[in-house]
This record gives structure tokens, sequence and C-alpha cells, in this order.
């Protein structure tokens, strides 16, 4: 990724006089995956037993917390079933948080802002976890969020716990695990779960589905197509965030600001009965974070009388519970044996058009629902 063309900073073009942006650092390792494999790895070390890690977490004990999220993205089986009890274990404990959605394109300080907005609430007592949905880990076996290096003083912070992206499967497999995770840093008493995602994709259509607000952060002066945010992502933020006003940057910033005003001014009215407002901020310099943070509480103070938090988290919980079944029933499908040998030849029957597609298709469900029965 360093060195694409995607991840030049914008604000180093001339036209942004006083700006300097430095290229961000070449990532160290998939932090999950060694962790997943010391973890394997490290025969010494038993599983504990569902109960044991349950305790561990309700008594806010961060190692197990951490080798429970472990067993959460781990694919093997035992583990998945240990998980399962684990967040069964949990569920009780959860809820109790306030979770926040925070995307935008790399290089517009996603994590100076989380540093940043996270000391804010940690100084004030609350406990914050981060975690990130990191679409391009998988491909690029690295992950681009969440790395500790580059949020160095809340790694350090007691009341902070820094998860970053699972790295394995699919973006909604990736997606699943974090939201399990949520419950995980609940019930060991976070209070305040951020989930950082890059906004370039279908990776915030997910984050959207688990927080309960959503913050965007823009660049002043970028242009829409520079910063990859798309119509439906403006239309999906509580607020938007235009961040680095500061030095001389801080008129085009209030610039910026009024015109994603006049903009969010043309959407529909949302669901929940709130204006989504627009801010600037420093996230370098500490500016404007106390101003979020109060526009996110009065988010919460409206939607928690009007019903529409809770409304929200039980439309999320369903969502959550088709996009797993649609998950399983895919993943089942497609790792068949039998069916793996049997769909490639049916692929070439229907290129060689000696069959339809449609016909191929239910012949391969009819087999894998017969093979499910025969199972039985
Ligand atoms: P991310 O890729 O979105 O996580 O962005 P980073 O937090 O890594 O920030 C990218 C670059 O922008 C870094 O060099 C930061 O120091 C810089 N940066 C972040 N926030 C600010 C800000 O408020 N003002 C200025 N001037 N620079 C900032």
């Amino acid at each position: 990724m360093i060195g694409d063309k995607s991840h030049k900073h914008v604000e180093n073009d001339d036209q942004y006089k006083g700006l300097n942006v430095n290229e961000g650092v070449a990532q160290p390792n998939t932090f999950n995956e060694d962790s997943i494999k010391r973890f394997l790895k490290n025969k010494r070390k038993k599983l504990l037993t569902p109960d044991a890690y349950v305790e561990g977490i309700l008594n806010g004990n961060i190692t197990t917390l951490s080798q429970a999220v472990t067993l959460v993205e781990s694919a093997k089986k035992e583990h998945q079933e240990i998980a399962q009890e684990i967040i069964t274990k949990c569920l009780p404990y959860s809820g109790k948080s306030l979770r926040i959605g925070i995307t935008g394109v790399p290089g517009v300080g996603k994590s100076t802002f989380i540093e940043s907005m996270g000391k804010y609430i940690t100084k004030r007592g609350g406990k914050l976890a981060v975690l990130a949905i990191d679409p391009s880990s998988e491909r690029s076996k690295g992950s681009i969020l969440g790395d500790k290096t580059r949020m160095e003083e809340l790694s350090s912070d007691p009341n902070a716990y820094i998860r970053p992206s699972p790295s394995a499967g699919s973006l909604g497999g990736v997606a699943r695990k974090t939201r399990e995770t949520i419950v995980l840093c609940e019930a060991a008493g976070f209070d305040t779960i951020f989930i950082e995602t890059v906004g370039v994709g279908q990776s915030e259509t997910m984050v959207h589905s688990m927080v309960d607000f959503f913050l965007l952060l823009m660049l002043a002066g970028a242009g829409d197509e520079l910063q990859g945010i798309k119509r439906g992502i403006m239309e999906m933020a509580d607020a938007i965030t235009i961040n680095k006003a500061d030095g001389n940057n801080i008129e085009k910033a209030e610039m910026a600001r009024v015109q994603y005003k006049n903009a969010l001014h043309l959407f529909p009215p949302t669901d929940s009965g709130w204006n989504p407002k627009v801010l600037t901020c420093s996230a370098f310099h500490h500016i404007g974070i106390d101003k979020i943070w109060d526009t996110i509480q009065g988010y919460v103070d409206l939607v928690k009388k009007n019903g529409y938090f809770q409304h929200k988290r039980n439309e999320q919980s369903k969502f959550w519970m088709y996009e797993t079944i649609n998950d399983r029933l895919k993943s089942d499908f497609y790792q068949n044996d039998a069916l793996k040998t049997m769909t490639k030849g049916f692929e070439q029957k229907v290129l060689g058009e000696e069959m339809s597609s449609f016909v191929a298709a239910r012949e391969l469900l009819d087999f894998y629902y017969q093979s499910q029965k025969n199972n039985k």
C-alpha cells in the first residue's frame, strides 16, 4: 500500500501551503496472524475452559480478553466452539457501551484522531476499546488499521485496548468477528468502542451496521473524488469532521465545513430525527475534540429519548443474525468437497452451453441438500 497512489497525501500538494504530511511507515507483519500462530505453537499453553475465559473477561483481565478475541478470530472448529460459548456467556454483560464508527481515507488522520479523542475519553475516566475492520488486510497480509505503533500514547494507556483488524476471510467474516469482539470488550468493562475503517468501499456499510454513531473524517479542499467518499457514505454519517483545521488551513477547513453543511441539507431527513452535524478539528493539535464529543453526547441523548437508539440496535442484531446465516450457508456449500469438483464440471457445461446456468445451480443445490440429509 505504501508508495501506492492511493496513499499519497493530498495535503503535500503545493496548493495547500503550510501543510506537510509525512508518508506513513511501512506496516509490520499482520499483528493478529502472528498472535494466532504464537497461540497455536505454544503447546504448553492449554486452552482454558470457557468459564475461565468469561471470568477473566468479567474481571477486566486484558490478557484473557486478548486470548478470547484470538479464539473468536481463529478458523479452527474447536476454537470457534469455545469462542461461541464465551460470547453467549458474556452477552448478558454486553450492550452498555457507546459504539462509534470512524472512517475516512488513508492520510485523513484517523489514527491521530483516535489517539487524541481516546486520550480525551480516558482522561475523563472512560475505558476505550479500539477495533478495526480493514478490508485490505487479507490481500496485503498486513493490517493498515489498528497497528499499535500508530497510536503510541493510547496503546500504553491502561484504560485503552487496541486490537487490529482480523485478517482472514471475507469482509463479511471479518466484520462478524469484530461484531463478536464488541461483546467481549463490553463485558470486560469498556464503555466506549471505536471501530475504525478505511473509507474506500463496502467496509463502512459493515461498520455502520454495528455502531451507534458514525463519524466521517474529511479534508478541506481535497475534492470528494480524491477522498474516495461516495454519497452513500456521507448519507450514513451522523457527523462529518474536517480534520487538519490548523495553521493556514483553518480558513479552508471552515469553507469546507459550510459546503458540506449545505450538501447535507439536500439529503432526505434521517430516521433518527437527528440533523447530521459538520465540524472542524485538528486531531494533531487536539483542537475541537471536545466539541465532537459533545456532539456525540447530544446525539445519544436525543436518540435514547426518542427510542431510536434501541430500535437501531435491534435492527443491527437482526442484520447480524441473517448475515451469519448467509455466511454459513455459503461457506458450507462451497466447502463441500464433492460439490467442489461437481461445480467445476457444471461450470464447463454452462460455458459449453450444454446446460443453462439456472439448471446447473438448481442441480448443485439439490445435490447439496441431499448430502445434508444423508449426513443426518
Ligand atoms: P490515517 O491514515 O487516516 O490513520 O492518518 P494518520 O493519523 O496516520 O495521519 C496522516 C498524517 O496526517 C500524519 O502525518 C499526521 O501527523 C497528519 N495529521 C493528522 N491529523 C492532523 C491534523 O489535525 N493536523 C495536521 N496538520 N496534520 C495532521
